[in-house]
């Protein structure tokens, strides 16, 4: 069960960022989005419209307290800051202990994040110690963590892509 936790997103600002935060996520398998930061139903209902028509069961939520997010979570925690340790010397323990741990709380942030998640989670980990972005950190660390494993068939799809060489093709599914 792989949880996002997206910390501090401000509307209009972040509107863009924060969406493909959890595209993102889903993308890559995650069960849970949570948003936290000024609420905004609109990213929250964008996000179910993706879901509904393109499949699969993440669940999109958002809470006030997401401190409570990291304090009760129990599984390994993972806070992704250009601050944080290099992946490179950290992915194989993290591996490790995903594969035993089984629950995995990726945390992701927009501006500053406060102290109290560096000392609350398991890891701070970077993805180059340069400021990028939060959909970049968060689509290498979930690949690089599940050995490139994307999430393949959405269940549910009313809609899906037949891939191909040079053309766009999308399929509509037959409702059961
Ligand atoms: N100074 C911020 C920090 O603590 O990393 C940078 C803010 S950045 C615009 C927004 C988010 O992107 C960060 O909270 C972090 O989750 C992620 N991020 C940015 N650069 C990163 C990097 N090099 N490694 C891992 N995560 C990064």
């Amino acid at each position: 069960m792989i949880t996002v936790l997206r910390l501090g997103h401000r509307r209009g600002r972040d509107d863009r960022i924060s969406t493909h935060v959890g595209l993102t996520a889903r993308q890559w398998g995650a069960d849970r989005i949570v948003y936290s930061g000024e609420k905004d139903t609109g990213i929250l209902d964008s996000q179910r419209d993706i879901i509904d028509r393109w499949g699969g069961d993440t669940e999109v939520e958002y809470t006030e307290n997401w401190k409570n997010v990291i304090r009760d979570f129990e599984g390994l925690s993972v806070h992704l800051t250009m601050y944080g340790e290099k992946i490179n010397e950290r992915i194989e323990g993290l591996k490790k202990e995903f594969a035993e741990e089984e629950d995995l709380l990726i945390v992701v942030g927009a501006e500053k994040v406060p102290r109290w998640v560096y000392t609350h989670v398991d890891y701070n980990i970077s993805v180059g110690n340069q400021p990028h972005s939060e959909i970049a950190a968060l689509a290498v660390f979930m690949d690089r963590i599940q050995e490139g494993r994307l999430k393949e068939g959405f269940e549910g799809a009313e809609i899906e892509v037949e891939p191909t060489e040079d053309r766009k093709i999308t399929r509509e599914l037959d409702e059961e």
